[in-house]
């Protein structure tokens, strides 16, 4: 088979296929301690929320046979739509409408839009790049680009904030380095590390971003409104030009993939045109699930009331049951863990690589995701991208703490 440049490019090996791979095959075995994929918490009040949405959407009748029988439009369900234009300017406080919203394939289908609309090959025959000013940077994105070589990833500083404690935090040196790029982007929380950036760091990189002349985009997938998987107090941040990217997944709705995508109108009805070239129109599930909980607050009490107490509780025990088993044993440090549903532990005198230490787990069960596959876009070499690994806390504490028993037990022997 002779496959295209592209087309090699997008169906080769990859981190994420590994993730994914490795996800499906321990859900499907499992006997394996799952500290891998990211796979949201099955809170059982929050899947009875959805139980009970689905026994209402059947006894609608109408809406129902819609929802299935129907495609939507590629901008999305218009009623969707229209209640997330409503939240938006109700709850989150922006000035937005129905033209600078669309919705996507999980948010993983718009960053693949997004990304190869703004970035790549230009006329002028350079490279528009993705910059991001944070890395590690959520694996998802690195192989989501036709072109090769897109991505440019600063080095974070690193803070080390406690005895086995530490925070990334953006080198703006570095950043006003920077001459050009084709969009900035940042998750917050970010995608291994639980990091959150501060507002006052949004603003200077938001400054960055004017100076450049190009779009900010924030992706909000553990973020606000919901999830909600933050510990801190943090407010919706919006300003012109940027876009935010929301999902649906880590609510427990991963399967309806479903991802909200808020930005000038310009951009959005290109991405709507990109839906409808690539998909016809996005599945309507997650949206008919949700629509009825974004005004009437209920979204967000389940969030505030179920959501984030389950990850805060889940977050302790995991952290208490961290320090156990690794006290006195080995060097390691934590890194501040402000939102999303992982641990990223750094291991500074490792002496075997993350990948060995990732098939290490593997053959004794316990599935990690090994923390190089986080740094790409890198300039330069950089031993601290081979020290880390992330762990999902979020799942069964027996299995979690079982789990670190036996990481601990294995990073000893490797140290
Ligand atoms: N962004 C981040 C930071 C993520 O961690 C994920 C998935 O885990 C996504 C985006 C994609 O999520 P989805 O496509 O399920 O909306």
């Amino acid at each position: 088979m002779k496959l295209s440049i592209r087309g090699e490019r997008l169906s080769g090996e990859s981190g994420t296929l590994r993730l994914m791979e490795d996800l499906g095959r321990a859900m499907a075995e499992g006997d394996q301690y799952m500290l891998g994929g990211g796979n949201p918490a099955l809170i059982p009040e929050v899947m009875a929320v959805w139980k009970q949405r689905v026994r209402e959407l059947l006894e609608e009748g109408p809406g129902f046979d819609r929802m299935l029988g129907c495609y939507d439009s590629p901008r999305g369900n218009p009623e969707f739509i229209k209640c997330f234009a409503q939240y938006a300017r109700n709850r989150l406080r922006w000035p937005v409408d129905e033209q600078n919203i669309v919705i996507t394939g999980g948010s993983q289908g718009g960053f693949f839009n997004l990304f190869n609309l703004l970035a790549g090959e230009k006329a002028d025959g350079g490279t528009g790049r993705i910059l991001l000013p944070i890395s590690p940077e959520y694996i998802g994105y690195a192989n989501q680009h036709l072109d090769e070589g897109v991505f440019h990833s600063l080095r974070p500083l690193i803070e080390e904030t406690t005895q086995h404690g530490f925070k990334y935090r953006i080198d703006f040196e570095a950043l006003r380095e920077v001459e050009s790029a084709s969009l900035i982007c940042l998750s917050r929380p970010t995608n291994p590390s639980g990091n959150v950036v501060a507002e006052s760091d949004l603003l200077r990189l938001y400054q960055e971003s004017r100076r450049l002349d190009i779009p900010l985009v924030l992706d909000n997938a553990y973020g606000i409104p919901f999830p909600g998987i933050i510990f801190g107090d943090v407010k919706p941040f919006w300003k012109p030009g940027i876009i935010s990217s929301f999902s649906l997944s880590k609510l427990g709705l991963p399967a309806t993939r479903t991802g909200i995508m808020v930005g000038p109108e310009e951009l959005i009805s290109r991405i709507v045109a990109m839906n409808a070239n690539t998909s016809l129109a996005i599945g309507s599930i997650g949206q008919a699930l949700v629509a009825p909980m974004l005004n009437d607050g209920s979204l967000d009490k389940l969030c505030k009331d179920v959501i984030r107490p389950y990850y805060r509780a889940r977050l302790k025990d995991s952290l208490a049951a961290l320090e156990e088993s690794f006290k006195d044993r080995f060097e390691y440090r934590v890194h501040e863990t402000e939102g999303s549903m992982f641990l990223w532990i750094w291991f500074p005198k490792l002496r075997c690589t993350d990948l060995e230490l990732y098939h290490k787990l593997k053959c004794r069960k316990v599935l990690v995701i090994p923390g190089s596959f986080f740094f790409f876009g890198l300039q330069s070499k950089w031993p601290h991208s081979h020290q880390c690994i992330r762990v999902n806390y979020s799942h069964d504490p027996v299995m979690v703490r079982k789990g670190l028993e036996i990481i601990a037990d294995t990073v000893a022997k490797n140290c």
